[in-house]
Parts: structure tokens; C-alpha cells; sequence
């Protein structure tokens, strides 16, 4: 299948598919919408690879979600194994949450060192992170950023491997300052349907190279308008598509061909 759309970053091995997953399957085929699926742990992960084996349009990855590290320790030796197949085309996803996860010193630390192993583990197998990144909701009063914090550790990684450190910000949720901060380490960023219901990422899906920006769902969460409140599904990408072309008032055929081109460069499709 020649895929016109990518959804970078999916979670259809989840439950919330297992009913009708040929019907969504089949409406991905219908508009050409290739997929990562993403692992969140180690069963999401080992399931991800089983979801993409026998579709050329399906890839997976595999890691720890940075909310998952205090009820998993991060088997690298386990991963390593899963990551070394051929349809596995990133590691993650990893990262730091200070949202969901209350950013207490010990919490924060332990969520730096398996992201840390993560790095590593791309490095030695040289494939690209797919990384989450959040930030607790109110800033300020000296309160933790988690992406201050990431950036500074992909700065120093990146010191130490050079080009061998690639990757994306997944579900961007960022300021234009912080995007380019990622442009600077070569880190993609991608966007999700949250695009359709809110302006507050106008200007940096206005600021970002068109080049250096993906679209995803993150499925079966935050489904775009008109579908909003319902389960999200990969199809939808293309309200994403549409909506950051809209932005950027640029040319829809021209986004989408290069928001394809830019997956195929970031994830060696
Ligand atoms: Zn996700």
C-alpha cells in the first residue's frame, strides 16, 4: 500500500481495538494511512510487534512510558531482543511526565535514568527515540520543566554520539522557544488532533521548518474535531494534516507529501 498519510505515533494493539480492528484496518488501507504502533511496556510492546508483522504499512516501537517506570523495571536486555526486529523502527516511548506523575525528586530521577537507558539503547542499535514529554500543568514558583530538563540531557548526549542521537517529540505541547531548542539537536516534533480544538500551538505549527514536523493520533486518545469525545483511530490523521496545512495556510497536497517524506527520513521507512 503507498501510503499518501502517517500517523507517527498509535496505540491500536490497546483493548480499545480489539472488537473491530479489521474494520480499522480497513479504513487505514481505504486512505492509505501508514502507522507506528507504539509500545508503552513490555506487554504493549511485544503486542506491537504482533500487530505489524504482516502489513507493510504497520511499524512498531518499543519502550517505557515514562508514567510506567514505578510499576516496571526497564529489562534493557529484554527490549534490546524485541528491538532487533527489522518492523521495529524506534525506541520509545520514553521520556519524562512531570503531569500525570508528581514531580518529586526521586520520581523525576528515576524516570531520567530509564530514559537514559533508552538513549543508550537507540544509540547501540542506531534508531530514532519516539519520546513523551510533559509538563506539569502550572509553571512557574520554581516549579520542574520537564523539558528544560530534556533538553539538557539530549544536549549532553548529543555532545557524546553525535548524529547517532536522533529522534521526535511526540503530542508537542510546547512554546515556539522550546521547538527550537529540538530543531537545534536535530529532534523532530509532532502534532496531534488537539490541533483542532484549541490555538494554542498555532504559532508553532507556523513557526516549525515544514520539514522537521510529523502528524499522529496518539489513538485511542484526544480524537480531533469533528470527532471529539469519541474513541480516536489512525484515519483521523487526516484531520491533522488538514488542519496544520490550514495553519500554516500552505498547500494541503504539499504538507501532506512532506509530512510522508519527513516519517520515511526520521523512522528509515
Ligand atoms: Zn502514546
Amino acid at each position: 500500500m503507498t501510503q499518501k498519510y502517517f500517523d507517527i505515533h498509535s496505540h491500536i494493539q490497546f483493548p480499545q481495538f480489539s472488537k473491530d480492528k479489521k474494520e480499522v484496518l480497513g479504513r487505514m488501507e481505504d486512505e492509505g494511512v501508514g502507522v507506528l504502533v507504539v509500545g508503552v511496556d513490555a506487554k504493549s510492546s511485544e503486542l506491537a510487534i504482533r500487530e505489524v508483522v504482516e502489513k507493510d504499512y504497520l511499524f512498531a516501537t518499543v519502550g517505557l512510558h515514562p508514567n510506567d517506570v514505578f510499576k516496571e523495571s526497564f529489562d534493557i536486555s529484554y527490549y534490546r531482543e524485541l528491538a532487533k526486529n527489522k518492523k521495529v523502527v524506534a525506541i520509545g516511548e520514553c521520556g519524562l511526565d512531570f503531569f500525570r506523575t508528581k514531580p518529586e525528586k526521586e520520581k523525576i530521577q528515576k524516570q531520567k535514568e530509564v530514559l537514559e537507558a533508552h538513549i543508550a539503547l537507540a544509540v547501540e542499535l542506531n534508531k530514532p527515540l519516539m519520546i513523551h514529554c510533559r509538563d506539569p500543568l502550572r509553571r512557574g514558583g520554581g516549579e520542574a520543566s520537564a523539558h528544560d530538563d530534556l533538553i539538557d540531557i539530549l544536549k549532553s548526549k548529543k555532545k557524546e554520539h553525535g548524529d547517532m542521537l536522533l529522534g521526535n517529540i511526540h503530542f508537542f505541547t510546547g512554546t515556539k522557544e522550546i521547538a527550537k531548542k529540538y530543531f537545534e539537536l536535530d529532534f523532530t516534533i509532532s502534532f496531534t488532533g488537539v490541533l483542532t480544538f484549541t490555538h494554542d500551538y498555532d504559532e508553532v505549527v507556523k513557526y516549525a521548518p515544514l520539514d522537521m514536523i510529523m502528524s499522529e493520533t496518539d489513538c485511542p486518545f484526544a480524537a480531533p474535531v469533528p470527532h471529539r469525545g469519541e474513541r480516536n483511530e489512525p484515519v483521523y490523521v487526516i484531520e491533522v494534516v488538514k488542519k496544520i496545512a490550514e495553519i500554516r495556510g500552505e498547500d494541503f497536497g504539499i504538507v501532506r507529501g512532506a509530512l510522508v517524506e519527513n516519517a520515511r527520513r526520521v523512522f528509515a521507512l
